[in-house]
């Protein structure tokens, strides 16, 4: 335990010298390359030896322990002061971009002392020099280690030197001993604290590095895993808007009772919901000849809105299945596609079933030829495909059930309950307006000799044909009821006694007229007669004007058919 902390005190010791002498020679950050920065240091360390001995040597020479003149100590110490000038700024360089410099600098300083303590003294001055010289060029180029042999190889040579020149004095051998001593030393510390500094700053910066790396890739893969978490959130948010606007569309398809209300809904909602598309809602019409637009949206929408096509002409109606078309290359468009100039661009058609019959289409384009159309834009028209469906099929379905109850079945006219209610709010809005009701009654004549001398079915075909041109020859807000057996009833909203009796003319002329076409033969003629009556002119009740247009029928009977009659006032 004492053992451990004795050495770790030592080696703290030593870690705070080689801090120290660190920070003495420690390069310029500019230097980054390895190689250049070790003899940039070692450049530095070794000014720093020289530097010593150049104080040493100094101070040898002041205390004049050579017995030599003293002119010649005065130019010793002048040369020593120059050279330490020189190496000191060569120390300077060292640290900076310019250890080269710094090297050239400090070799023709030594050149220079060395020739100038020739001159002076030739003993401890001209063999400083060298041993530096030796040292400096080794530690510049070469590694620690081997510096140091070259360091002892040079000394030992240099040492020796003097021992070769006659009359040599002793004390100069003893100094230069002295120095000798110190310099190696000086640089085995050195070089042993510079390498293992080295070392311990390459262990540092390489597992530095390592840690460095490893953190840049931890960071790399947190950025990438919060890219990709928002990117989820987005989508989830996109999702959840789509779902939410998905089920608003529903709640309200569901609760519209017209196709005009649900064109209306789909108008609102399909824009919405493909934000990025040229879309439109298409719907076949009942006899499934053609398909035609009720709601289009995008950029390029017009063509598609106007677009009337045959069911045949979608593949996706054809196989009742979603067709998409990516790329026209390799998919095969569908025809009422290809003829649009938008042609290239990815598109999708999925038909709105519901119970195995195609109802109508749901038709989307990518707003850029380049942009090929989502997996979730293919999901959500699956979605918004499968709510059409149903909201359509549900309102044919009430379209089909509403017709039924106040619809005659074999005339296509609507039945006397329909005509009594429609009556009743039709006289009320009259009364409320002022305006005229026109109430026309219509009787087919000897229709019962028709069906005796042709058959029941040929009078069924007479009836049917008889209701298509009733309703075809009133107005839009006229209301044609048939009656009962043969007898029909015209209600005229906002038509005065003179025009209803014009009308009904023009009606009894036209079925005078009429050729009805049944099993190669024509039916007709056959002719009705007619009894009107009109709001205010005869009365202010449906009762009293219903018997007052039946009275006019009855009259027109007894004048002898195919003519109409008005009712007394
Ligand atoms: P008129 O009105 O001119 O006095 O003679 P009519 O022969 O039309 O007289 P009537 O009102 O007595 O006869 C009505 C006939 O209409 C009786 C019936 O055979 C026929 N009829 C009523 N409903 C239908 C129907 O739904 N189909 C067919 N084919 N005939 C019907
Ligand atoms: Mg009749
Ligand atoms: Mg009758």
């Amino acid at each position: 335990m004492t053992d451990q902390i004795f050495s770790s005190q030592v080696i703290s010791r030593r870690w705070q010298l080689a801090r120290f002498l660190s920070v003495l020679i420690e390069p310029s950050p500019a230097i980054i390359e390895l190689p250049r920065r070790r003899r940039a240091r070692m450049l530095s360390a070794l000014l720093i030896i020289t530097l010593l001995l150049a104080v040493i040597s100094l101070f040898l020479t002041i205390l004049d322990v050579n017995p030599i003149p003293k002119q010649v100590n005065e130019n010793l110490v002048l040369i020593d002061l120059l050279a330490m000038l020189g190496l000191l700024g060569s120390y300077g360089l060292s640290r900076t971009r310019f250890s080269g410099a710094a090297a050239i600098i400090t070799v023709v300083v030594i050149l220079l002392a060395v020739f100038m303590a020739v001159f002076a003294n030739p003993g401890v001055g001209m063999v400083l020099p060298y041993i530096t010289l030796g040292v400096l060029m080794g530690g510049m180029f070469l590694p620690p280690r081997t510096t140091i042999l070259i360091f002892v190889i040079t000394v030992t040579i240099i040492s020796a030197l003097p021992l070769a020149i006659p009359g040599y004095p002793v004390s100069d051998l003893f100094v230069a001993g002295f120095f000798v001593l110190i310099v190696s030393a000086v640089v085995v510390l050195g070089t042993t604290l510079n390498s293992l500094d080295l070392e311990q700053i390459e262990a540092q910066s390489g597992a530095l590095l390592e840690r460095e790396a490893s953190l840049q890739e931890a960071v790399q893969k947190a950025q990438d895993a919060n890219r990709e978490l928002s990117s989820r959130v987005n989508e989830l948010k996109q999702l959840s808007a789509e779902v939410s606007l998905l089920s608003k569309m529903s709640q309200m398809l569901q609760a519209c009772q017209n196709d005009a209300e649900a064109k209306a809904v789909i108008g609102q909602f399909a824009p919405q919901l493909f934000p990025a598309t040229t879309g439109a809602v298409y719907l076949i019409n009942a006899s499934r000849t053609y398909i035609e637009s009720i709601a289009a949206w995008g950029e390029a929408s017009a063509p598609l809105s106007e677009r009337i096509f045959g069911p045949n002409e979608c593949w996706a109606l054809r196989r009742g299945r979603a067709h998409l078309v990516q790329d026209q290359a390799s998919d095969l468009a569908c025809q009422h596609v290809e003829t649009n100039a938008r042609a290239a661009f990815p598109s999708l058609c999925v038909p709105l079933m519901a119970q195995g019959e195609a109802l109508g289409l749901l038709h989307l384009e990518s707003e850029q030829v380049s942009v090929s159309l989502t997996e979730s834009q293919q999901l959500l028209a699956q979605s918004v495909s499968e709510d059409l469906s149903l909201a359509l099929a549900n309102l044919k379905l009430r379209e089909t059930l509403r017709h039924q109850s106040i619809r005659d079945p074999l005339t296509g006219l609507f039945n006397r309950r329909y005509f009594e209610e429609t009556f009743d709010r039709e006289l009320q809005r009259a009364v409320r307006n002022q305006s005229a009701l026109g109430v026309i009654m219509i009787d087919i004549d000897f229709f019962k000799r028709f069906n005796d001398s042709l058959g029941h079915q040929a009078g069924d075909v007479l009836l049917h044909e008889l209701g298509t041109f009733l309703r075809t020859h009133i107005r839009a807000t006229d209301v044609a009821s048939r009656f009962g057996g043969e007898e029909f009833v015209l209600l005229l909203p906002e038509t005065s006694l003179g025009l209803s009796v014009e009308l009904a003319e023009e009606l009894r002329e036209g079925v005078a007229a009429l050729r009805v076409p049944f099993r190669g033969q024509l039916l007709g003629p056959v002719t009705i007669s007619v009894g009107i009556a009109a709001f205010p002119d005869h009365g202010m009740d449906i009762e009293t004007l219903l018997n007052l247009a039946y009275s006019a029928l009855y009259r027109a009977k007894q004048e002898g058919r195919n003519c109409l009659m008005t009712a007394y006032r």
